[in-house]
Parts: C-alpha cells; sequence; structure tokens
C-alpha cells in the first residue's frame, strides 16, 4: 500500500532508538518527531540523517489499517507489545 497523507502515526507512536537532529537520545514512544511537518511530511526524506529505521519502513495494511486512528491503535498495541 502506500501511505496515507495526513497520518503520521508511525512518526509519533513508536520508540526510535537511534539519534536524529536535535534528538540526540531518539524519539520516545508517544512523541512526536521534530521532524514530522505540520503536513504529516518527514523533513528528513532523502536526508542522509533520516534514520535507517525510517527509512527502511514500509506502509502496509496490517500496521497502517485503513485509517490514521487504526494507524494509532495498531502502532500502540505493538509498541507495547515489544517493551
Ligand atoms: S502509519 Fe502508515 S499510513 Fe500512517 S504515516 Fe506511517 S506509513 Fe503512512
Ligand atoms: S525522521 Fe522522518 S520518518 Fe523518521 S520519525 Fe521523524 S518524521 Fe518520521
Amino acid at each position: 500500500m502506500n501511505c496515507r497523507s495526513g497520518c503520521g502515526a508511525c512518526c509519533i507512536v513508536p520508540s526510535i532508538s537511534s539519534s536524529l537532529p536535535g534528538m540526540p537520545n531518539g524519539k520516545p514512544a508517544g512523541q512526536r518527531c521534530l521532524h514530522l511537518g505540520a503536513d504529516f511530511r518527514c523533513a528528513l526524506f532523502n536526508d542522509p540523517r533520516r534514520p535507517t529505521v525510517c527509512a527502511e519502513f514500509r506502509a502496509e495494511d496490517a500496521i497502517c489499517g485503513s485509517s490514521a486512528e487504526q494507524a494509532f491503535e495498531i502502532l500502540t498495541v505493538l509498541e507495547i507489545s515489544t517493551q
């Protein structure tokens, strides 16, 4: 599937352990990434500083669901189950 515009769940819900510009200790779970723009696009797209985990992530039905609300719910369950 293609990433749904205006969602941003995967840039908010999960924690990211690798450092990002402005977030040297990574991104805590549930905190909006500093690089997620108001338009829900990644400001580091195609930037070598973008974490590998972000570059490798692909939208898929099992994670993204059929709405932003579902993506938040699914990712929250996954995040809790991997803590
Ligand atoms: S959770 Fe899926 S649909 Fe939502 S922004 Fe991330 S990749 Fe796109
Ligand atoms: S760096 Fe970009 S893709 Fe990664 S969490 Fe931040 S906004 Fe999302």
